[in-house]
């Protein structure tokens, strides 16, 4: 290997978003996205960091993630950034659905393609688009490693406990039904960062991350390995989220055919696209959520009263999960600007030796932070997530190992 630069791509059903970093250094050269992608208002917005960073866009249709990767390659190509270039060690493709076989970085071949392939009916909204990217990506540079980095990988260390619906054994196996996780490479780079934050290793502390973001998703990590999450066998499970309900009783669906009469499309839309925050008040942003509160809006109320409602009940679930807690740590859009949604979360809780300091709480900063206040028996704190930077770090070092 020559190049230390590697390029993320998070290949969407209708976006790709992009980072090239040097990971001498791990700084961003350029980072943008495709927006979309198959409309006549397609946007491309590219910034070159390393040149000034003075952010280009174009508006215009960008027919299919070919076509978007191509806009790319060009933008990156003006900046002296090409993927021509023998500086390019490898592309790293966000993969969301690993299933259970993919526990690590993954060199990409045909028998890898063939696996994401084979985990579409579990993944039918994001592992197509991910094999789209990865294809494109090949075809643009054939002679480069690509590295598939799975959204689940970090969760395979789940005990058959926490992994297994108890539902009959032979159905579950036949369909693969279980418990997957998502968000993992957030959850994998938060838990270590805390472990940083708090000057221990990794295998020394047991930490519940949060990673609230439109996305929602709790884990829980003993010792540096996953031993529960809050995703299941798709993102809906769990947290209420910006469109999504998160845990309810499965009846509800029979409930919505057989009485209401809607049909299994209908009701995944509805639990998947109009649940969660968006569902219960309208709005899925927690700035205008908190407005709203602000103002004594009281369904804004009640949606910000369920959202920390199931919030804290993950909290104390994983608590007991993990028996020793040594820090709990906020991260993503929510979880890193929302210091309301923080304050609540483990408001009454000191019992459990949970507290935020009010005015470490209300600072802002993008660092990773305590805002428990000092001496707290568990750290209460907020780090920012980089699934980017986690997708580069291991690309790199999988690729400088082959
Ligand atoms: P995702 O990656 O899941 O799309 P992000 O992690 O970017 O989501 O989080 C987006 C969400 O973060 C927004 O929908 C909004 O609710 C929330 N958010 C962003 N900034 C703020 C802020 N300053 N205060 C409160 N919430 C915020």
């Amino acid at each position: 290997m020559t190049g230390t630069r590697v390029l993320v791509l998070n290949s969407g059903s209708s976006s790709v978003k992009y980072q090239l970093l040097d990971m001498r250094d791990s700084s961003r050269l350029a980072v943008g996205l495709v927006e979309r992608i198959g409309e006549e208002t397609s946007r491309l917005k590219h910034t070159p960091l390393a040149n000034g960073g003075e952010a280009r866009e174009q508006t215009g249709p960008i027919a299919d993630h070919e076509a978007a990767l191509k806009a790319v390659a060009e933008e990156l190509d003006k900046d002296g950034l090409g993927l021509g270039s023998p500086e390019l060690a490898a592309i790293g493709h966000r993969v969301v659905h690993g299933g259970r076989q993919f526990t690590e970085p993954t060199v990409i071949d045909e028998r890898v393609l063939a696996e994401i392939e084979r985990l579409i009916p579990v993944a039918p909204l994001h592992n197509p688009a991910n094999l789209t990217g990865i294809r494109t990506a090949q075809a643009l540079r054939p002679d480069l490693p690509q590295v598939a980095v799975f959204d689940t990988a970090f969760h395979t260390t789940m005990p058959e406990s926490a992994a297994r619906y108890a539902i009959d054994v032979e159905t579950a196996d036949e369909h693969r039904i279980r418990r997957y996780g998502f968000h993992g490479t957030s959850h994998a780079y938060v838990s270590r960062a805390t472990a940083k934050l708090l000057g221990k290793a990794p295998e020394d502390v047991n930490v519940i991350v949060l990673h609230l973001g439109n996305g929602a998703s709790a884990s829980a990590v003993r010792a540096g390995r996953c031993v529960d999450t809050s995703m299941g066998l798709t993102p809906l499970e769990g947290l209420v989220m910006g469109t999504r309900s998160g845990d309810l009783d499965p009846a509800v669906i029979f409930h919505l055919a057989r009485v209401g009469g809607l049909s299994m499309d209908d009701i995944d839309t509805l639990l998947n696209k109009k649940s969660g925050l968006i569902g219960l008040c309208g709005d899925n942003d927690m700035r205008e959520i908190r407005r709203r509160v602000d103002e004594g809006d009281e369904r804004a109320r009640l949606a910000f009263d369920i959202y920390i409602h199931r919030l804290r009940k993950y909290i104390g679930a994983y608590y007991a999960v993990l028996g020793r807690v040594d820090a709990i740590a906020f991260t993503a859009g929510v979880g890193e600007n929302a210091a309301p949604v923080r304050e609540a979360a483990v408001a009454g809780l000191e019992g459990l030796g949970l507290a935020v300091d009010a005015e470490r709480n209300g600072a802002r900063s993008d660092e990773p932070r305590l805002i428990s206040p000092e001496g707290a028996r568990v750290a209460v704190a907020v780090v920012p997530t980089d699934e980017e930077l986690e997708i580069a770090t291991q690309t790199y070092a999988l690729v400088g190992s082959l």
